[in-house]
């Protein structure tokens, strides 16, 4: 059944991912209107808002995660910012392209599909990279939430933080009010599809999502705002790919344990494919490094 799955079959693939709290500023999209009904009230706890987490913020940590597993293999990875951009950084620019970087799209002299970092992203017209990153569509009703759609179980709120003035006689006046988006409890799936499959694509997703989740609380690798104050901490899992919809949703039900038939899955993903996966990912970058690119 499952063995005679091909990796090229693999076209859509989820990531869990689990967050006490995010904070992506003010691009969180709710399904509230804020001035909808004048009964609703922001901050009241009774609220059922879901909403759509843009995928943004996920792709640049995404991405972040895989250019740092290219790097430590040896390679380089494709600079996300365009080579002729004018950054006003110019010197820090120069600096990451000593540091794991090349400019991008600068893979292509070497071989039509580029580094393993511009075929996933894409980067010209001409090249829109094969990995589509979805949103994910979030909602505080566990039941209404379909895993196998790319949702999650999530609690919006907007949160207000105020700056006040130090000074006793100013009794706590209110300098600076800053209102931030925040989904809380965070758990559920990131849909993401391939528009071609490639071994080393997958490799690639597992090695990165491995270290970004040994990473969580990794400054540079947290996920969205607040660092600080201890959100954007991910624990993250790529689920195995040999998952039919209904272990994919078990997965997230916690009345239940794995069926037989998923252990078995897991121990073919482990010792069959994902070697096999993270091979091709190592022959494609050493592919690369050999081309001094
Ligand atoms: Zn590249």
């Amino acid at each position: 059944m499952s063995a005679d799955v091909a990796i090229e079959e693999c076209t859509d693939v989820y990531v869990r991912l689990e967050c006490d709290l995010l904070v992506v500023r003010d691009s969180i999209l709710t399904d509230r209107h804020h001035a909808s009904n004048t009964n609703y009230e922001a901050d009241d706890p009774q609220n059922q808002i879901g909403g759509i987490i843009p995928a943004f913020s996920l792709s640049g940590w995404l991405r972040h995660g895989m250019e740092r597993v290219v790097q430590d293999r040896g390679g380089t990875a494709c600079h996300p910012g365009e080579a002729n951009a004018n950054f006003r950084k110019e010197e820090v620019y120069e600096r990451d392209l000593e540091d794991g970087y090349h400019p991008k799209g600068s893979c292509l002299e070497e071989t039509d599909d580029g580094c393993v970092i511009f075929d996933l992203f894409g980067g010209f017209n001409a090249h829109p990279g094969k990995l589509m990153r979805r949103p994910i569509r979030f909602s505080p009703v566990r039941a209404s939430v379909d895993y196998t759609r790319g949702q999650a179980e999530g609690h919006y709120r907007r949160l207000n933080r105020n700056v006040v003035s130090r000074n006793d006689a100013d009794d706590r006046e209110p300098l600076r009010n800053v209102e931030l988006d925040a989904v809380a409890n965070l758990d559920g799936c990131w849909h993401l599809s391939f528009r071609e499959v490639k071994p080393a694509f997958l490799g690639l997703l597992c090695e990165a999502i491995g270290f970004l989740h040994d990473h969580r609380t990794d400054f540079r690798y947290q996920l969205g705002g607040a660092r600080n104050f201890g959100a954007g901490v991910v624990y993250c899992e790529l689920l195995n790919p040999l998952y039919e919809d209904d272990e994919l949703t078990r997965v997230f039900d916690r009345a239940r344990t794995p069926t037989d038939a998923m252990e078995r899955k897991d121990d073919q993903w482990a010792d069959d494919y994902r070697p096999a996966v993270v091979d091709a990912l190592h022959e494609r970058i050493d592919d690369h490094s050999n081309k001094d690119i």
